[in-house]
């Protein structure tokens, strides 16, 4: 499946035991980014990803992880072009599935594997904490992101359930210490939803929790899926926002959403592509 701007590609692999895992190829310029799945489903049920809206099937194993990245490498091999970028931001938490995640990641980088660069691997969660603290203790190379969407447990709790096992201050104390002991840059995402985590209060909130901390925030306006109501922040709500962040130094982005219209952009995937890999 093909968005209409030719830039996105997802694939719905179909796995041995009838599970399914969307995988998506972003085109930007030079950069080729592959957005990896790490389990079929996922059970953490995040208000507004559609993957959380549909449950958890099951673990998907390393080899599984790897022939996403393959795939992709092999197609564009073709091309004479070759993937840059990977981010494990696909269907699943990666931590929930730490072990075959973190061999996937062994295969990808080594040497005798794929020989993809570690620094040129991103792997997201959404604050699993424990697993972050083992992460930190393994001192990667692979970089971390950390899904936060909201600044108050308040808000956060009623987005991300897994807020209420592992609250904010919890989450952001792991942060820190990943950024002291790792000395790596952390990033935060956020998804921008309208009248919702776009607030000024949030923005400042948000200050509080992360100023003076090695991090990046990359916003995201919200992209659409069928079982929530939200939508994304308006221009004007996304700039106030932004400038409050501006003011405290906190560096950030303002992401470009893409291959909405296959619905392969973050939080959208669920098992529906046409082009079907068995
Ligand atoms: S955002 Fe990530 S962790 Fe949350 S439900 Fe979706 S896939 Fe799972």
């Amino acid at each position: 499946m093909l968005s209409s701007d030719k830039w996105t590609r997802k694939i719905l692999f179909n796995l041995p035991d009838n599970s399914q895992i969307e995988t998506v190829l972003m085109g930007y310029n030079t950069r080729r980014t592959a957005c990896i799945s790490t389990q079929a489903g996922c059970g953490l049920g995040c208000t507004f990803c559609a993957t959380g809206q549909g449950g958890l099937q099951r673990n998907i194993t390393s080899g599984e992880i790897v022939e996403q990245v393959l795939f992709f490498d092999r197609i564009l091999h073709r091309k004479k072009d070759k993937l840059t970028n990977l981010v494990f931001m696909g269907m699943g938490e990666p931590f929930a599935n730490y072990k075959q995640v973190m061999k996937a990641v062994d295969t990808l980088t080594s040497p005798l594997g794929f020989g993809f660069g570690a620094r040129r691997i991103t792997i997201s969660t959404v604050g699993i904490v424990p697993m972050i603290e083992k992460f930190t203790a393994e001192k990667r190379q692979v970089n971390l992101a950390v899904s936060l969407h909201a600044a108050t447990d308040e808000l956060r709790e009623t987005m991300l359930p897994i807020n209420k096992k592992y609250p904010i201050e919890l989450l952001i104390k792991s942060c820190y210490e990943y950024v002291k002991r790792t000395k790596r840059r952390l990033s935060f995402e956020w998804a921008l939803i309208d009248d919702v985590n776009d607030t000024p209060e949030q923005a400042r909130e948000l200050v509080k929790l992360i100023k003076g901390m090695l991090c990046h925030l990359n916003f995201i306006p919200l992209n659409p899926t069928r079982d929530y109501d939200g939508h994304e922040s308006r221009q004007k709500r996304i700039r106030a926002f932004r400038q409050i962040l501006d003011k405290a130094g906190i560096p950030n982005t303002l992401r470009i959403r893409r291959g909405i219209d296959i619905n392969a952009g973050c939080g959208q995937l669920m098992q529906e592509a046409s082009h079907i890999i068995p």
